[in-house]
């Protein structure tokens, strides 16, 4: 569930009704949420993150989803180290038309990854992959979309991430969730069609 900008009420409504994975986009947010709200919660990252705010969630973290370039990979995997734990991530890979969008360049990872410096990384365990929609009506658009991450995931798992760990492929928010999940989705990131019920 994605609960940036809900209220503490509102989520403990959902976490009440028995959801323990909470999304948020902004650090700060999440640092209040985490100590206001229940201890069994799960915290996602889903948001740009800055690197020089990676050291406030590596403690606790459970998942960051939104890992775009190669230094903030390799600062989570620093801070990871400093907490004496492995962050599990998200690569994503940037699949809207927008320029605005986040995301890794698909052929610019590739590269990346063939140079291989993210190898010695082991703070981080690289789960799958996120990907984010372009912000249009058009539905073949998203589906086009959404195949483009799926054949991605298919071709990292073969190529560079062949362990089981290797497995999260989050994509779909409220309005497109639906074919994200015919597309492979086995995570879909949504806010407001459960928060506004
Ligand atoms: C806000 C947000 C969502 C959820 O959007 P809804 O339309 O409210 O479901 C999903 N993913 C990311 C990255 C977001 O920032």
């Amino acid at each position: 569930m994605v609960s940036k900008k809900r209220t503490d009420e509102e989520i403990k409504r959902v976490y009440q009704e028995g959801q323990r994975l909470f999304g948020e986009n902004r650090v700060q947010d999440l640092l209040l949420k985490k100590d206001r709200l229940p201890a069994d919660i799960q915290w996602h990252l889903i948001g740009t993150l800055q690197r020089n705010k990676v050291k406030y969630i590596a403690p606790f973290i459970s998942m960051i989803q939104s890992v775009d370039d190669l230094p903030l990979w390799q600062e989570i995997h620093r801070q990871a180290i400093k907490a004496n734990r492995v962050i599990p991530c998200l690569l994503q890979i940037k699949i809207a038309r927008e320029e605005s969008k986040e995301g890794f360049d698909r052929e610019e990872l590739h590269r990346q990854l063939a140079e291989g410096h993210w190898r010695q990384w082991n703070g981080v365990s690289v789960h799958g992959l996120m990907g984010m929609a372009s912000l249009t009506p058009d539905q073949e658009q998203w589906r086009h979309e959404f195949r483009t991450l799926r054949t991605e995931f298919d071709y990292l798992r073969e190529t560079h991430f062949k362990g089981p760990e290797f497995s999260v492929l989050s994509m779909g928010m409220s309005a497109d969730y639906e074919i994200a999940i015919e597309e492979g989705a086995n995570l879909v990131r949504i806010g407001s069609a459960v928060f506004a019920s």
